[in-house]
């Protein structure tokens, strides 16, 4: 089963993009020499619609677009192109830009990593009480790269992926040490860009007898949209759905976190069996995305998205805003549209269609879901709540914010006039 691979070398030869005028690709060698860009046959062949580009939704997704630099440093990094500067050259400019667009969002490497036996415990997070984070190294990349990621730094080589979890071991400790935990998310990257052997050596220790306290598995996955055949067609997709009924047969929930960005992605034969194979080993998908300008920013599409995935027992579970990070100024859409699209959207579906929640802001503070406009004490206020929050006690809790139809973060949002700040304080706001 042929799974092929297009990086920015390729942007020459892909014969999708040959009639483009010179100009577009070459802004596409610039873009590509900041921002990480890989694609594969499934995704160029399948679920780009060549003859809408650029605006096609899976173009913008997944092709370095000229909007996601600034012009200033776009034209710097063509001149550097152009010039046929040496690639130490580009790289240091491209460090240079890579820095100013806040690479690690929200405290990611260092507010996170927990200790024990006063060590960094490799590969692990734990911001809320409940939930760990693994990043296993072998699934620190993706069968494709969404335009928007925010995991995009890693992608660029900027982390040297340091806080990658080499080997099980230390997280088995923990999660020993740890009984509040009952939730252990696989994440990356991908973790499904692992052979299924390597995915087991992670999975199968999390199972044991000691580990009772942990109720569900999740692995968080773009490949049911970006490579179906992970499940249906490669070599080892049938043994991939063994270990997903082992995990199932240990009596824990296991869930395969999706992300599906546009209903296109489930728009093919392929795309339907992957998800009819997931649930036939007792697994559940959840699916989550971010609200992208240019490539979802329409309610009907969420609509079409959820109704699709009601349709073959996936659960609509997150919808994200934007993180503050890379290209945003290009992608980010105002929490006030962002609720605006959800609203519009989850009217469309049934009651089973509204488990999703949202729109959600992933801050270092918590969870912050934006959950509806209200013009109490004669003034238009945002009413806000932690879905998660560091502290514990906070979650579930409502707080406000004047109504400001630009912003597209809790940064750029302020208390109501009269208050001097949000009750969690301003040490915990995203700087951007
Ligand atoms: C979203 C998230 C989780 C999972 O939260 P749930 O509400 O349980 O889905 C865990 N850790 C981090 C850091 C997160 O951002
Ligand atoms: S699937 Fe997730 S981690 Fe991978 S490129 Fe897309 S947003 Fe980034």
């Amino acid at each position: 089963m042929g799974y092929r691979v297009y990086t920015r070398k390729d942007i020459d030869r892909l014969p999708q993009l040959q009639h483009l005028p010179a100009a577009d690709l070459e802004a596409m060698q610039v873009v590509s020499a900041v921002f990480p860009f890989r694609v594969n046959d499934y995704v160029v062949e399948q679920l780009i619609d060549w003859s809408r580009i650029p605006d096609d939704p899976i173009f913008q997704l997944t092709f370095p677009q000229r909007g996601m630099l600034e012009p200033d440093d776009f034209q710097r990094v063509r001149r550097l192109l152009r010039a046929g500067a040496p690639a130490s050259e580009i790289l240091r400019v491209a460090r240079e830009i890579q820095g100013r667009l806040n690479p690690h969002p929200a405290g990611q490497m260092d507010l996170n990593v927990p200790e024990l036996d006063g060590r960094r415990v490799e590969g692990v997070q734990h911001k809320y009480r409940e939930t760990v984070l693994f990043f296993p190294a072998a699934g620190q990349t993706c069968h494709a790269y969404c335009t928007y990621c925010f995991r995009w730094a890693q992608f660029v080589g900027d982390t040297d992926l340091k806080f990658a979890g080499r080997d099980v071991a230390s997280l088995v400790a923990y999660l020993r040490e740890h009984r509040e935990v009952t939730s252990v998310l696989i994440t990356g990257g991908d973790p499904a860009v692992m052979s299924t052997s390597v995915l087991r050596r992670y999975v199968e220790p999390l199972l044991r007898a000691d580990l009772e306290h942990i109720e569900s598995i999740r692995i968080g996955t773009k490949a049911p949209a970006y490579w179906p055949d992970r499940f249906v067609a490669d070599a080892d997709a049938d043994d991939l759905l063994r270990l997903f009924e082992e995990v199932v047969a240990s009596r824990r929930h296991l869930a395969l976190m999706a992300h599906y960005s546009h209903p296109r992605e489930l728009g093919t034969p392929r795309a339907e069996r992957a998800l009819r194979r997931i649930a036939s080993t007792g697994a559940t998908v959840r699916s989550q995305a971010p609200v992208i300008r240019r490539v979802n920013d329409r309610a009907d599409d969420w609509a079409e998205l959820w109704r699709r995935q009601l349709r073959l027992g996936a659960v609509p579970y997150y919808m994200f805003v934007e993180r503050d990070t890379g290209p945003r100024g290009y992608f980010a859409v105002p929490l006030a549209r962002a609720l605006q699209i959800y609203n519009e959207a989850t009217r469309q579906v049934s009651g089973l269609g509204r488990t999703v929640r949202g729109p959600s802001m992933s801050t270092t503070a918590g969870k912050v879901l934006v959950d509806g406009v209200t013009d109490a004490f004669g003034e238009d206020l945002f009413v806000l709540k932690f879905l998660q929050a560091r502290d514990p006690s906070w979650v579930g809790r409502i707080f406000f914010a004047a109504y400001d139809a630009e912003a597209t973060w809790l940064d750029e949002l302020r208390p109501p006039s009269g208050e001097a700040d949000f009750f969690f304080g301003r040490a915990l706001h995203d700087a951007a």
